[in-house]
C-alpha cells in the first residue's frame, strides 16, 4: 500500500476538481492513505498540516461540479531550485507520502520529473544531514510519480485532450454566442481574443463551432498583406450576401510571417478603415478559465484519476513515470518525459518561427 499525494499546479483549469476528487476515492477505495498538497508545488516547500492534509471520502464531497480547483494552485519559484525540492522531498518523507499524482501543464510536469530524477540525491541528503532518520529513509528510498494534463489550452503532447480544454472552448462559445446577438442587432464587427500562446487549439474550435468569419493562430502566420486581403475579401463576401454580424477570432499568439503579434486592435482598424465596419473589441481573458467543468471534462478527470493511481501502485523503481493521456478515446498510460519534452519542442519551434518543424512535431504524435 503506498500513500499518495495529489496535487494541482500552474494555471488552473476547470475539472482539476473532479481529478483531486477521483485520485482521492480511488486511492481510499484501494487501501491507501490519499492526501492533498495544497498550493501547487508551495504546499511542498513549506509542508505541515496547513499544506498538507490527509483527505477522507466525504472530503471531496460535492466536488465534482465545482469549478477551480478547491486545494489550490500557485506558480512556486522556490521548486525550481534544488533548495526548495530539498524541502519538499523532507516535507513529503514527514507526511509518509511515497506516491504523488501532479495535474498541472508541461511546466508542473516538468518539475515532477525533475523531483523523481533527483529523489536519490534529495534523500541521501536528508539523511547524511540527520534531517530523516534511516527508517524513513530505507521506506522513502523512491517516489512513485504520475502526471495527469490540466490546461486549457489543450497544448500537451501525445494526448488528445487535456482536462479544462473542453470546457475553457465551451466557454468561448457560450460568450460568442452572446456577441452574436447584439452584433447582429447593430450590424456590428466583433474581434474576440481568446488565450493560446503557443497552440491555437481554442481559437481553431472556437472557430468552427461558432462559424467565426475569420480566425489568427499562432501555427497558420500570413504576411500583413495577405490576412488584410484574405479577411476583407471574406467579410466583403458575407457582408454583400446579408450576412449583418462579423466573428474574428484572434489567439493571444497571432503572428505575422514578419515575425510581428497581430493584435485585436490590428484588426479592428482593418475593419474599420477598408470594410467601414462599426467593430468593437471583446477580451475574453479569465472568463475562459472559470465555471464548472463541462461533462467531458468531469469524466475525463475521473477516467483519468482513477488510472494514476492505479499507475502510480504498479510503478517500480525501474519505470519511467507515467503520463495519463487520452487517445484515440481509450484512457492509456505515455512516457512523462517524451510528453513534455515533445510539448516543449512544440512551442519552442512556434516561438523560433520554425512553423514546418512544429507541424511535423505535431503530425508525429
Ligand atoms: P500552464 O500550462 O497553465 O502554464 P504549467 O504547469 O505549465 O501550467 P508553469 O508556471 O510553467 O505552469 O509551472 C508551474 C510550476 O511548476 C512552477 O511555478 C514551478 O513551481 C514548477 N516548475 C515549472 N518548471 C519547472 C522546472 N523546470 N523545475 C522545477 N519546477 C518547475
Amino acid at each position: 500500500k503506498r500513500n499518495v499525494g495529489i496535487m494541482t499546479s500552474g494555471g488552473d483549469a476547470p475539472g482539476m476538481n473532479a481529478a483531486v476528487r477521483a485520485v482521492v476515492r480511488a486511492a481510499i477505495f484501494r487501501g491507501c492513505k490519499a492526501f492533498a498538497i495544497k498550493e501547487g508545488y508551495t504546499g511542498l516547500v513549506e509542508g505541515g498540516e496547513d499544506y498538507i492534509k490527509e483527505m477522507k471520502w466525504q472530503d471531496v464531497r460535492g466536488l465534482l461540479s465545482e469549478g477551480g480547483t478547491n486545494i489550490g494552485t500557485a506558480r512556486c519559484m522556490e521548486f525550481k531550485e534544488r533548495w526548495g525540492r530539498l524541502l519538499g522531498c523532507k516535507h513529503l518523507i514527514e507526511a509518509g507520502i511515497d506516491a504523488l499524482i501532479v495535474c498541472g501543464g508541461d511546466g508542473s510536469l516538468t518539475g515532477a520529473d525533475l523531483f523523481r530524477a533527483e529523489w536519490p540525491s534529495l534523500i541521501q541528503e536528508l539523511l547524511e544531514t540527520n534531517q530523516i532518520t534511516q527508517e524513513q529513509y530505507d521506506r522513502h528510498k523512491h517516489l512513485y510519480i504520475c502526471g495527469m494534463v490540466g490546461s486549457i489550452d489543450n497544448d500537451m503532447a501525445t494526448t488528445d485532450s487535456t482536462i479544462g480544454g473542453y470546457s475553457s472552448l465551451e466557454r468561448i462559445c457560450k460568450a460568442i454566442d452572446y456577441i452574436d446577438a447584439t452584433a447582429s442587432s447593430h450590424s456590428r464587427a466583433f474581434v474576440v481574443e481568446v488565450m493560446g500562446r503557443h497552440c491555437g487549439w481554442l481559437a481553431l474550435m472556437a472557430g468552427i463551432a461558432t462559424s467565426a468569419d475569420y480566425i489568427f493562430i499562432p501555427e497558420k502566420p500570413s504576411s500583413s498583406k495577405v490576412w488584410q486581403d484574405q479577411m476583407c475579401n471574406i467579410v466583403g463576401q458575407h457582408r454583400a450576401k446579408g450576412k449583418r454580424k462579423t466573428i474574428v477570432i484572434v489567439a493571444e499568439g497571432a503572428i505575422t510571417s514578419d515575425l510581428q503579434p497581430i493584435s485585436c486592435k490590428d484588426v479592428k482598424d482593418v475593419l474599420v478603415n477598408r470594410l467601414g465596419l462599426d467593430t468593437r473589441i471583446t477580451t475574453l481573458g479569465h472568463v475562459q478559465r472559470g465555471g464548472t467543468a463541462v461533462a467531458f471534462d468531469r469524466i475525463l478527470a475521473t477516467l483519468q484519476g482513477v488510472e494514476a493511481v492505479k499507475a502510480v501502485l504498479e510503478l517500480t523503481p525501474d519505470t519511467p513515470s507515467p503520463l495519463i493521456a487520452i487517445d484515440e478515446n481509450k484512457i492509456c498510460r505515455k512516457p512523462l518525459v517524451e510528453a513534455v519534452e515533445k510539448t516543449k519542442n512544440v512551442a519552442a519551434a512556434i516561438s523560433e518561427r520554425d512553423f514546418e518543424k512544429a507541424m511535423s512535431l505535431r503530425d508525429s504524435e
